[in-house]
């Protein structure tokens, strides 16, 4: 037996040892290889005599990250192509043996009737836990890094070998069910008491522990195969489970909206298969698996959120030539809001911050945020004191520009007023040089103005954080018409230590998120206008799938603010740029009712001192018609919400200020939560049909208006049936 990625030991107790390894890779992953040498491996581990058992565990730092998202879309293109070649029927029974293979293996591995044991040494998710759910023992390393979990859901797909089965049988449906739909990953304690593995050791220790199980007699057999077993919470018609899933089913389409076909298709495997033996579980999980596989959710989401979003991470965009940039110590000049967020995750990665304010009281009280921040941590057993405290010590806090010798790069996040923002650059430049790369966090001032006042304006960008900074994985790093290479380089540099996701954008008003944004905003402002009842507009909202209804929204970003913006459009371009009845909304709301958002309680919701929000009831007061709720379309209140936004994509591709569909559908998940199901903004066109899409767009602008009017890019793609993947020759297509 030749291996390649695994290591095979016997040693002289009979018990094997089997170190997955993969040459070449920082992280194994399950491979068609893979497969090939477990199956083997399995044989022998069962026919060979003298083996009593085999623990199973890692080479590398990790346990594995789980399958080959290329091989499982592999498969749907093999299946097309055989399908094409005419004999469907042949080529669905290969798919269907293709995706369940892993857990044909796995069942395979569990059966053979030796006892195995999973020594899981680090982090370990998806297919690769479905491995160690079907060993008969789990022990994992009881370390900072270690973490288990079945994370499927997140890319449009659900644990497809076993693990739909396996959970429940481990606890309690309820909580096997959350468990499935969050996909979260778990920590060691966690892991341990939800019984998900058996015993925490340390990771010295860890090979040791799993092969004293089987020296003690450890048995090959799981529990489901035991004569007598019954699942945690009992049969699915008892009692119990009349008590657990009617409120699943609820739970289901309130948190999914029926947008997320890998959800349900959760809910009637673990549904169907607790009814029945494990290995008819199996095959209902496969049969769902298969059918989800080839799903165009989870096409996208895996294009979106797993491909792209990994290509970007890693740098995709940025400049080749331009080598690593040394980022040891940042300066961030303004301690306030933003401020304040950008130099707590900049220490939190390890840097050096020193952060600047007018007043050394100001600048203290901007460090006194990552006080709070760590403390939370702390309050969730997620941080130690010891780490509060090197953290802190990261950041000097100052008023004085002269601290900032020595910072590799300068954020600056002072008032969004063109002259203060001047004053701090120059100040800023005249300690560092003229050399040092200065970022503004700008939310509206474009950058090659910002870049006018400085020597060198190619060091000039926009690194363009969302808030809260802490929560939001989004930033544009935005290139003005001067900045250079090396600029760009260190922007993407910077923002990778910080493990965000970085989309390059050209300079233009409201960049690209914000642009969609306040689309979004917008159509919800225009319905309330309209005569749609409020609560209805929320829920709409979040039927197409926004995690945040836009009334919602407009209070958390400020009404203030967002009046400000329309405000400096109007002054900047004039009465057509924006929308004269969104204008008054606002006017009324902020000017006449004093009612600025969250932050001074009173918004479109009022926000009581205890106890959830509610709309504020003199909504009804400024809506002149009201409309009938039972004749209101309903689908089209949803298309609405998202063709606003997927049309200022689209226009913002045009514009040239998004070039790459990658980052134009992975910067609107990310950042503004556009409906992931979808695949983001541009894959939502493409997936409809750009032809099909101009008709929606026509029709909606026939109704509500020039906003929805089609830009040319899209009549010019309609009319040669392209795709935006295609056209823009996305690396991810
Ligand atoms: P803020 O008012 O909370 O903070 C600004 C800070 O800058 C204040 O603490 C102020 O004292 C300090 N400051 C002013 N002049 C200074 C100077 N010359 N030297 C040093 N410090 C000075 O504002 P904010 O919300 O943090 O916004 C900061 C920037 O970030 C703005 O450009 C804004 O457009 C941008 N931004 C804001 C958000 C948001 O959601 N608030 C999101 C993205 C970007």
């Amino acid at each position: 037996m030749t291996l390649h990625d695994f290591r095979f030991d016997v040693d002289d107790a009979g018990i094997a040892l089997l170190t997955w390894d993969m040459p070449g890779r920082s992280m194994n992953v399950i491979t068609e290889r893979v497969m090939d040498e477990l199956d083997s491996v399995i044989d022998q581990v069962a026919s060979s005599e003298h083996i009593k058992g085999c623990v199973v565990t890692s080479g590398k730092e990790s346990f594995s990250g789980g399958a080959d998202l290329t091989m499982l879309q592999a498969l749907g293109r093999q299946y097309d192509e055989n399908a094409k070649a005419g004999n469907p029927e042949a080529a669905m029974q290969a798919f269907f043996d293709g995706s369940r293979r892993l857990s044909v293996l796995f069942r395979k591995l569990e059966t053979c009737g030796k006892p195995w044991v999973a020594a899981i040494n680090g982090l370990c998710l998806g297919g690769a836990f479905e491995l160690a759910l079907a060993c008969h023992y789990r022990v994992l390393a009881e370390t900072d890094k270690a973490r288990v979990g079945l994370p499927e859901i997140k890319v449009g797909l659900f644990p497809g070998a076993g693990g739909t089965q396996r959970v429940p049988r481990l606890m309690q449906t309820g909580d096997a069910l959350q468990m499935l739909f969050r996909g979260e990953q778990i920590r060691p304690q966690a892991a341990k008491s939800m019984g998900l593995v058996h015993v925490l050791s340390p990771l010295a220790a860890l090979v040791d522990t799993a092969k004293t199980w089987i020296a003690a007699g450890g048995k090959g057999v799981a529990p489901w195969d035991e004569k007598g077993f019954k699942p945690p919470s009992g049969k699915v018609y008892s009692p119990v489970g009349m008590m657990t899933w009617p409120p699943a089913n609820a739970i289901y389409r309130r948190e999914t909206q029926d947008n997320y076909p890998a959800a349900k298709a959760i809910l009637q495997s673990v549904y169907e298969g607790l009814q029945m033996p494990i290995d008819i579980g199996l095959r209902i999980e496969s049969r769902q698996f298969a059918k989800i596989l080839r799903s165009r959710e989870a096409a996208v989401m895996i294009r979106s959120l797993f491909l792209s979003m990994g290509e970007l991470n890693k740098g995709a965009r940025r400049p080749k030539d331009v080598p690593l940039t040394s980022i040891k110590k940042i300066g961030v000049i303004g301690a306030g809001f933003m401020g304040a967020g950008i130099a707590y995750v900049s220490a939190n990665a390890g840097l050096e911050v020193v952060l600047i304010d007018q007043s050394q009281e100001a600048a203290d009280k901007g460090k006194a945020h990552s006080h709070k921040l760590v403390t939370d941590q702390i309050g969730k057993g997620r941080a130690k004191t010891a780490d509060r405290d090197a953290l802190l010590a990261r950041i000097t806090t100052s008023a004085d520009y002269e601290s900032l010798v020595g910072c590799d790069l300068v954020i600056e996040a002072v008032f969004e007023d063109r002259a203060v923002k001047a004053e701090a650059t120059r100040k800023a430049q005249a300690v560092l040089g003229p050399d040092v790369i200065f970022a503004s966090n700008t939310s509206t001032l474009p950058i090659t103005s910002l870049a006018e006042v400085v020597l060198r304006p190619e060091n000039v960008i926009g690194v363009h954080f969302f808030s809260p900074v802490e929560k939001m994985l989004l930033v544009e790093v935005i290139k003005g018409a001067k900045t250079g290479d090396r600029a760009i380089a260190a922007a993407f540099d910077f923002v990778r230590l910080l493990k965000k996701t970085p989309i390059l954008v050209n300079d233009a008003r409201g960049f690209y998120a914000n642009r969609c944004v306040f689309a979004y905003l917008l159509e919800g402002h225009k319905m309330l206008l309209e005569g749609v009842p409020p609560a209805m507009i929320e829920n709409a909202a979040k039927q197409a799938g926004m995690p945040v209804g836009p009334l919602s929204l407009t209070d958390e970003v400020a009404i203030d603010l967002c009046r400000k913006v329309l405000v400096a459009a109007r002054q900047d371009l004039g009465d057509s740029a924006v929308d004269q009845a969104q204008m008054d909304l606002l006017d009324t709301l902020v000017v006449t009712e004093g009612r600025l958002g969250r932050k001074n309680r009173k918004g479109f919701y009022d926000y009581p001192e205890k106890g959830p929000k509610t709309l504020w009831p003199g909504l009804q007061a400024l809506r002149p018609t009201r409309l009938d709720p039972d004749a209101i379309d309903v689908t089209e209140l949803k298309q609405r919400f998202l063709v606003a936004q997927a049309i200022e994509a689209a226009r913002a591709m045009e514009e040239g200020i998004v070039t790459d569909p990658r980052e134009a559908d992975v910067g609107s998940i990310v950042g503004f939560g556009f409906a992931p199901f979808t695949g983001g903004t541009l894959s939502y066109i493409d997936g409809m049909g750009v032809s099909q899409f101009v008709l929606l767009c026509d029709k909606l602008a026939k109704a509500h208006g020039p906003r929805f009017d089609p830009p040319g890019l899209l009549l010019d793609m309609a009319k040669d049936h392209e795709t935006f993947y295609g056209r823009f020759n996305a690396k991810a297509a």
